[in-house]
């Protein structure tokens, strides 16, 4: 197995692509008079999963760069959460537990945060790569703001993620190389991500002399 580690300018690339998030998603909350302070939920007990090796190493570029003490405890709520995560999953129920990485109300890998934790709360589109588009319509307190404001949802501002998700899937390509469809798909919370390890990739079967015999 060989660890996927992103090389300096892709590290760069995912950066500004969550920056441009953020400054996206500030823009339209701006227009809507729109913020978390005072909402009495956390979307970061939100069963999110995530899908990009990308941002799973990217999360564990910040991670590495806590010290020892810290990554030991975020491991073990990590484990916790999985745990938690599995017995309500057990029940039939959809999870919903507060993201290991969330202390006093503050994300302990804020700079390293996924694109999920970025984009959820306004409204957005974007263009899926077979051309169906999709909408969202926000979190249900910016859906309320909405409501009060426009006669018609379509007539409130939002954000359109294609271009950056283009972006994104532009780095992952880089990242895993012409062979990307032939990896497992990625589907892990980030407590997932974190007790797995860094991403690996192992030469895929149908591809394994091929690569041998590249190296
Ligand atoms: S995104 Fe919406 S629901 Fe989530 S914390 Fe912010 S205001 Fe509350
Ligand atoms: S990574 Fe940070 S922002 Fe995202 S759910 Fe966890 S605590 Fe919240």
């Amino acid at each position: 197995m060989k660890e996927l580690r992103l090389s300096r300018e892709l590290s760069r690339e995912i950066s500004e692509i969550y920056q441009a998030m953020e400054s996206d998603y500030d823009k339209v909350a701006r227009k809507l008079s729109f913020s978390c302070d005072g909402c009495p939920d956390n979307c970061c007990d939100s069963y999110f999963l995530h899908h990009t090796y990308s941002e799973w190493a990217y999360l564990w570029e910040g991670f590495r760069a806590l010290d020892e003490a810290r990554q030991q405890e975020l491991m073990e709520r990590s484990k916790r959460y999985v745990v938690e995560c599995e017995a309500a999953e057990a029940r039939g129920e959809r999870p919903q537990v507060m993201c290991p990485l969330l202390d006093d109300g503050r994300c302990s890998l804020y700079s390293h945060r996924l694109m999920v934790c970025r984009t959820h709360g306004v409204p957005a589109s974007m263009r899926r790569p077979d051309g169906q588009s999709l909408s969202f319509p926000g979190c249900f307190r910016c859906q309320k703001i909405v409501k009060k404001k426009f006669v018609h949802d379509s007539q409130a501002p939002h954000v359109e993620r294609t271009p950056l998700l283009q972006r994104l899937v532009a780095v992952e390509r880089e990242l895993m190389g012409e062979r990307l469809h032939l990896y497992p798909r990625v589907k892990l919370t980030i407590a997932r991500m974190l007790i797995t390890g860094p991403p690996t990739i192992s030469t895929p079967h149908c591809e394994r002399a091929g690569i041998e015999a590249d190296v």
